[in-house]
């Protein structure tokens, strides 16, 4: 089955003024081991229709499978089972615990989801290797750089070898240089089978991926399947 599929999905903001029409009727399939990036204008609602597949918010309608398993009516306790498990989800701010170090970052989710200390050391040191953070386990987020935090962020959420990684604009606040190090590694990680949704609003990091879908006004304007890459891609 495809690692993701959601039909029908809705969702208004309701407060004061009038409601914001944010996601209005998105189907969408990610099949194993695809990179599928959504791009599209701010406020298009990109970043809504993300946080609805992660489960950290939910729609007013619509169906969400991950690997052919109905979830939408899954509770918060069992989404953040998800979450740790088979949805790896990073953000544009990095979201890292301030007062751990890096290793520990990377190993909490991993323990949590019922690794031992040995496993859990063992598949940070692979990660941090992967990722070319070697010596920075001690370090505290504060101290790296934003490239090297989302890094660390990226380990974090890949360290449960879920079958899809949820990307918010994880470049959004870097610099170039951060930016060009992030897109390579997410590029790594697809070349090696890791499912990537990538959500950004800049349509040229967009052509990292297999499948570029342009998001307007809360609906799928297009979905295209790119051809051969250029650029030694
Ligand atoms: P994008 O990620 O494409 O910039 P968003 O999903 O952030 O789009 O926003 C889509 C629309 O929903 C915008 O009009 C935005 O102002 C509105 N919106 C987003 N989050 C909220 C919220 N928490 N409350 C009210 N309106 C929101
Ligand atoms: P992004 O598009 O990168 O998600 P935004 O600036 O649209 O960033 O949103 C940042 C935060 O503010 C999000 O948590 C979003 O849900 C919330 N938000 C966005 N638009 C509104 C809005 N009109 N009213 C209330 N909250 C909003």
């Amino acid at each position: 089955p495809p690692v993701l599929r959601a039909e029908g999905l809705v969702k208004t903001y309701r407060g004061e003024g009038a409601p914001a029409h944010a996601v209005r009727g998105v189907d969408l399939v990610v099949r194993p081991g695809e990179f599928v990036a959504i791009t599209g204008p701010s406020g298009a609602g990109k970043s809504t229709l993300l946080h609805l597949l992660g489960g950290l918010q939910r729609p007013d309608s619509g169906r969400i499978w991950l690997d052919g398993a109905r979830v939408d009516g899954h509770s918060e306790a069992r989404w953040a089972v998800l979450r740790r498990r088979r949805i790896g989800v990073v953000f544009q701010f990095f979201n890292l615990v301030s007062n751990l170090t890096v290793a520990d970052n990377i190993e909490l989710p991993a323990l949590l989801a019922g690794s031992n200390a040995r496993q859990a050391r063992a598949e940070r040191h692979r990660l941090l290797t992967e990722l070319g953070l070697e010596g920075k386990e001690r370090s505290m987020p504060g101290e790296l750089s934003g490239g090297e935090q989302q890094r660390v962020a990226l380990a974090r959420a890949l360290v449960n070898h879920p079958g899809l990684l949820l990307a918010d604009e994880p470049t959004g606040s870097l610099d170039s240089k951060g930016t060009r190090e992030v897109m390579r590694l997410l590029s790594d990680f697809h070349q090696r089978g890791q499912a990537i949704l990538l959500v950004t609003h800049d349509h040229r990091l967009a052509s990292a991926a297999d499948r570029v879908i342009s998001f307007f006004d809360g609906r799928v304007a297009d979905d295209a399947v790119l051809g051969a890459k250029t650029g030694g891609g």
